[in-house]
């Protein structure tokens, strides 16, 4: 479309790309510089048993706390770490982090990790997860690696022997937003994975599509029936965790609850009162 427009825009646009490109290049810099200067930080985010209220988990999220841009959310710098590689440095420093200040918790308190496709590729994983285990003293079954479907999209036999790796060590595998990009059940059938995550994009209209509704009804069934855990994401209101909590889910994480906050607001997060009894 660029060259139809004629001449000038088409140059106006090259200097766009040139542009965007010197932008990346910056960021990439930027997030070099900003690991050696310690400004990535774990964000936790409180994930409660439907049934009892209490809250079992954690979820790390990574933030980079920008001298300049303030807090910067993970979409905005994670795909430029996984095309650079530095996310294999960045998840390292995750995992680290994570099961270090989850040392710290009540034992039966777990902590997951997002592990990218690319940390997931890297054949230093099981040692990197290893090690952040050994530094830490963290119970290998007190983490959860959490995984998107496009890692199985591979499907190939290393990916399946590093699972199993991991599972052999005690740590739990959850597949994570669960019904989004290539969804299949033979994943299901290819690993037995510890829990599914019901992706937030279903629990937010729960109440007003009945497809939403059907469709996150078939999964907690077919994680009853496997064996599976099912956590819901996304949980904003009231509403949505009585129409959870009466398909059986077993899992529930959302602004209801909590947003992510630092490390040392854990403590608060874990004080804070429990559900409503079940009605
Ligand atoms: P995710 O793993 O699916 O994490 C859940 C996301 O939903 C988080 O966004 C969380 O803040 C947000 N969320 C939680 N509850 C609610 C809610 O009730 N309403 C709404 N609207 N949102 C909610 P966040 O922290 O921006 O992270 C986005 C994604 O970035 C994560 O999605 C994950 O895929 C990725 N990510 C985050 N930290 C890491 C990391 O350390 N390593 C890797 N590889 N990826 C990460
Ligand atoms: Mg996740
Ligand atoms: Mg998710
Ligand atoms: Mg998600």
């Amino acid at each position: 479309r660029a060259k139809a427009d004629g001449r000038g825009t088409y140059r106006f646009f090259e200097t766009g790309m040139d542009a965007r490109a010197q932008a990346r290049r910056l960021l990439e810099m930027d997030m070099r510089a900003a690991l050696q200067r310690d400004e990535f930080q774990p964000y936790y985010q409180p994930i409660r048993d439907v049934a009892s209220g209490r809250v079992v988990a954690f979820e790390a999220l990574l933030r980079w706390n920008h001298p300049q841009r303030g807090l910067i959310a993970p979409l905005s710098f994670i795909p430029l770490a996984e095309e650079t590689g530095l996310i294999i440095q960045l998840g390292d420093f995750v995992l680290r982090s994570a099961c270090t200040d989850a040392a710290t918790w009540p034992d039966d308190v777990d902590v997951a990790v997002n592990l990218s496709p690319v940390q997931f590729r890297n054949p230093n994983l099981i040692a990197s997860v290893t090690e952040a285990l050994a530094l830490s003293g963290l119970d290998a079954r007190r983490l959860e690696l959490e995984i998107t479907e496009s890692v199985l999209l591979q499907n190939s036999e290393a990916t399946l022997t590093t699972l199993h790796e991991l599972r052999a060590m005690g740590v739990r595998i959850s597949l994570d937003d669960f019904g989004t990009g290539y969804s299949s059940l033979s994943y299901l059938r290819s690993f037995p994975f510890d829990k599914i995550k019901i992706d937030r994009s279903f629990v937010s209209e729960l109440a007003t599509r009945e497809d939403s509704m059907a469709i996150i009804r078939a999964v907690t069934g077919l994680g009853r029936s496997l064996g599976i855990v099912t956590t819901a994401e996304g949980v904003e209101n009231d509403g949505q965790l009585e129409l959870l909590r009466r398909e059986g889910c077993t899992q529930a994480q959302g602004y209801l609850f909590s947003k992510p906050r630092p490390a040392s607001d854990v403590a608060i997060m874990l004080d804070r009162p429990p559900l409503r009894a079940t009605a």
